[in-house]
């Protein structure tokens, strides 16, 4: 059984692909190291740059639908075609452990958590422009054409739920959007709330100046 206790023990970062959440979260890790990272399982296959048990554990279908039907998943979701699923008892061992948690979780797997009532802190990471998430995906160079274009189509989709998050963060620069996560997980931290005015008038138009 999951047990949480204050608030911010599991922390949540979503963000559409190429809005620079990997390297959020690195930094985050790097600065903070009550924090550990909740290396999710999937089915996508790994990156020339990925490392098995660090960035994912890459499993096939039939190994992710075995761990489903043992109820190992805190949650799980399929993105753009595959599978990914955050270990409950990974989650769990690290909490025992008396560590922050981080996930790095799209936004199906955010609202499960909420569903779950799990007690996260919910994060969603906006790029600071359509423009520039299509330029950071492009340079990223681990995908191909079509998964490229596929990303861009769903990134609109992904961005159209900031508001289910408690907090939004846009990440124009690494180093002062860290800072602005850690404000927020200090509880010192109310400009960026999902609801403050701002913040909608800045991530409305950021997620609507999508069009392709
Ligand atoms: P990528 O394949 O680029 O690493 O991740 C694709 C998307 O899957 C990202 O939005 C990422 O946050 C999400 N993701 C990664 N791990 C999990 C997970 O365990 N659960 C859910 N729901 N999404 C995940």
């Amino acid at each position: 059984m999951l047990t949480t206790g204050e608030k911010g023990n599991i922390l949540v970062l979503s963000a559409p692909s190429g809005a620079g959440k990997t390297t959020l979260a690195h930094t985050l890790l790097a600065r903070e190291p009550r924090f550990k990272f909740s290396v999710s399982s999937t089915t996508r296959p790994q990156r020339p740059s990925e490392i098995d048990g660090q960035d994912y554990f890459f499993v096939s279908d039939e190994q992710f639908r075995a761990m489903r039907s043992q109820d190992a998943f805190l949650e799980y979701a399929q993105v753009f075609g595959h599978w990914y699923g955050t270990s409950k008892e990974h989650v769990e061992s690290l909490l025992a452990a008396g560590h922050s948690v981080l996930l790095e979780v799209d936004w199906q797997g955010a609202r499960r958590l909420r569903e779950r009532n799990v007690g996260a802190l919910t994060i969603f990471v906006l790029p600071p422009s359509t423009e520039e998430l299509e330029r950071r995906l492009r340079n990223r160079g681990s995908d191909t054409e079509p998964t490229i274009l596929r990303r861009l189509a769903d990134a609109s989709e992904d961005m159209s739920h900031w508001h289910e998050f408690n907090y939004v963060v846009i990440n124009n620069e690494v180093n002062s959007t860290v800072e602005t996560i850690l404000s927020i997980v200090a509880g010192n931290n109310t400009k960026n709330r999902a609801d403050s005015p701002a913040i909608c008038e800045q991530a409305t138009q950021i997620s609507s100046g999508y069009s392709r």
